[in-house]
């Protein structure tokens, strides 16, 4: 019987950390050489989790599946990541980052994770500041902001549009400092397959070697779980290619909670999809809502003339454009969080004045602020992304307004930790956003590459620690134990068996038939009767997979297309919890909504008397139905309200 613990610290909520501080448990320096930590990803969540591990002085194993840590998902990340400092003293501060963040994520999210998350972000700025990242800054010296959406104040840090990059490129120096020092063996193109539990706590984990195809045993006091996100369920996503959620699944099947899964996030600015054979589909950042502002044509048969051809954006007057984010919700405008701003688009595109060639398409116009700042300040703020779009739409940004669609792009949802982001297997953590984390059901802008550096950096630092003082009896094991040797022997069973369906299909177009069906039934707006066809559609593409898909190749080197089946196994079962949990949750909050559940003028609408709670979903068995827990939310501090951002 699963036991859900979120082990919150006592005390008033701004204590609950320094409490925790203060109390947590130390190992001393002697002890710490005699114990390992296996960090498996290094993006920002696991190369400055990595980092910090081996700076304190344990051995540390990192695993990633690129050829180069720099590599990880991370470094797409474009537009900023938010801190309280108040530099531009326009009101900002913790309380008010926290406070926005558990509206953003619509009263879904645990408070002493949020509010701990607002605590630490102002330490995140000093701590990159120190290794070197060049953020922008102002005339005056001090770092620049700009503001992302779900805020009235600007405290968004960034470096051009490659905050993420420069993110990284910190964490990694920080990183391979200590691979320098031998306190971190870094294993690249090196996939965990498996995880190893010995007497219920994670004990190491089975990897495959990506270019001999080998599987090795891997041994760790604790096991850091950082491997991001499951937006490549949906096949088109901002995500990108090589990522997964197969560590979390794994986690998941061994006994961790899969939390919220249904909670995805709809990037309202993407460029739209252009063809049958894209396999990706590219964000355009989000501090573009800072200058851009987003229209369609007020009369439908403008929009008509747009998209047969006949008509410019640009010969469409004024008093002809339909600022639609403006008109709805004059507080915020350009700048309302994810969700809205992407179900905005999709009526305006559903009620027949989208644009573009298939007419799923809104205009993101910088002609305003062209005109008011120059073109030069824009160009400075934002060149790298308008020279992306051109190159990949074959459009000037600067003289045409930018055509845009949400398009899936984060996931909320992730496997469930406790305060110490402990899953619910002891020694298991989990960080970044694989873990279901502190965004309830919709993230906002900034705020994942704030949470991956403050799980890194600033929590597991401690709240490992604390468990590891338990363990300093516990002295290295070997790998020829059973359960690690059980553990492998399962692994190379289950790539057998995925070699000797030997069908017809190729990975990717399973995946692709996936994609569809999630877009369709679980996508932007979901309802019962398609997420119950969505669920059936699921269970006939796993056996469509199971029995019909083609692995060329073979298991003793090098085979790209068994390492996508491998994890389009995986997407499938997530995909189908993803279904499930917006079947069971029945009303619509963030980035999940339940068309029958929204208010008269089209927002969501939560139903907190019934569904105030994370779901936590346990694996019973190859397909056998998973049972939900709840980690009931209760607020303190905050008065739980309909989100307004009128
Ligand atoms: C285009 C784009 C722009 C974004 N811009 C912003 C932004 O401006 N601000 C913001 O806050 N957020 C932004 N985000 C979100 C943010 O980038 C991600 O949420 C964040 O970087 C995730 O970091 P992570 O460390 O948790 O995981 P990732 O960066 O995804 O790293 C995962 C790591 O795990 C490894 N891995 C995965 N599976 C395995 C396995 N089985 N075995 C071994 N290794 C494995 C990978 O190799 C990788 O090293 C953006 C996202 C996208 C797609």
């Amino acid at each position: 019987m699963v036991k859900l613990d979120a082990k919150i610290p006592e005390g008033p909520l701004a204590l609950k950390w320094t409490n925790y501080k203060a109390s947590q448990k130390l190992v001393n320096p002697a002890n710490k050489r005699k114990l390992d930590i296996i960090v498996v990803g290094t993006g920002l969540a696991g190369a400055s989790a990595a980092a910090s591990f081996a700076e304190m002085g344990f051995n540390v194993k990192v695993f990633t599946i690129q050829d180069s840590p720099r590599r990880a998902h991370s470094i797409a990340a474009q537009g900023g990541i938010n801190a309280a400092k108040n530099y531009p003293n326009d009101g900002d501060s913790v309380r008010r980052l926290f406070y926005d963040t558990i509206k953003g994520g619509d009263y879904r999210a645990r408070e002493a994770n949020v509010y701990r998350l607002a605590e630490v972000s102002n330490s995140i700025i000093d701590q990159c500041v120190a290794q070197g990242v060049p953020f922008a800054r102002e005339y005056g010296g001090l770092l620049d902001n700009r503001s992302f959406g779900g805020a009235q104040v600007s405290r968004t840090f960034y470096a051009k549009g490659q905050t993420g990059q420069q993110l990284l490129l910190g964490a990694y120096q920080a990183l391979m400092r200590q691979v320098e020092l031998k306190k971190v063996t870094l294993y690249t193109r090196n996939e965990l397959v498996n995880i190893v539990i010995v007497d219920g706590r994670a004990r190491g984990i089975i990897s495959r070697d990506l270019v001999t195809g080998k599987l090795q045993r891997h041994f760790g006091h604790a096991v850091v779980l950082a491997t991001g996100g499951y937006g490549n369920t949906f096949f088109l996503s901002t995500n990108a290619i090589g990522s997964n959620g197969s560590a979390a699944l794994r986690a998941y099947q061994k006994g961790a909670l899969f939390a919220n899964p249904c909670f995805a996030q709809i990037h309202p600015t993407c460029i739209p999809v252009h063809g049958e054979f894209q396999s990706k589909l590219t964000l355009m950042s989000e501090s573009l809502r800072n200058d851009g502002r987003i229209w369609v044509p007020k009369k439908k048969e403008d929009a008509e003339a747009i998209r047969a051809g006949k008509l410019k954006p640009t010969e469409i007057a004024e008093e002809d454009r339909d600022y639609y984010l403006e008109r709805r919700y004059p507080a915020f405008g350009n700048l309302v969080p994810r969700d809205v701003a992407s179900r905005a688009a999709k009526e305006r595109c559903d009620a027949g004045y989208g644009v573009g060639a298939t007419g799923l398409a809104v205009y993101l116009d910088f002609k305003e602020s062209i005109e008011r700042l120059g073109i030069d300040a824009i160009r400075a703020r934002y060149g790298n992304l308008f020279q992306m779009y051109e190159k990949i739409v074959d459009d000037n940004p600067y003289e045409t307004p930018m055509m845009i669609y949400p398009a899936i792009h984060y996931t909320m949802g992730g496997i469930w930790v406790d305060y110490e982001l402990q899953t619910t297997i002891p020694g298991l953590f989990c960080a970044g956003e694989a873990n279901f984390s502190d965004h309830g059901a919709n993230r906002l802008g900034a705020s994942a590459l704030m949470q991956g550096l403050a799980d890194g950096y600033f929590v597991l630092p401690y709240t490992v620690q604390n468990y590891l003082a338990d363990q300093i009896r516990i002295p290295r094991m070997t790998t020829n134990e059973n359960e690690f040797v059980e553990a492998e022997k399962e692994s190379a069973e289950r790539l057998t068996k995925l070699l000797s369906v030997n069908g017809k299909r190729s990975v990717d177009s399973i995946h692709k038939e996936l994609g569809l069906v999630m877009w369709d039934f679980v996508g932007m707006a979901r309802n019962e009767e398609g997420l119950k066809k969505a669920l059936e559609r699921i269970r006939e593409i796993k056996k469509e997979f199971w029995t019909n898909v083609r692995i060329p190749g073979s298991n003793d080197g090098m085979n790209i297309e068994l390492e996508k089946a491998n994890r389009l196994a995986d997407f499938i079962e997530i995909g189908e919890l993803m279904a499930l949990d917006a079947l069971k949750r029945e009303e619509s909050c963030g980035g999940h909504f339940r068309e029958e559940h929204q208010t008269e003028d089209g927002e969501a609408l939560r139903h907190d008397d019934k569904f105030a709670y994370v779901s936590c979903w346990e694996f019973k068995g190859d397909n056998q139905e998973p049972e939900m827990h709840k980690e009931e939310l209760k607020y303190e501090e905050i008065k739980v309200a309909q989100r307004n951002y009128k």
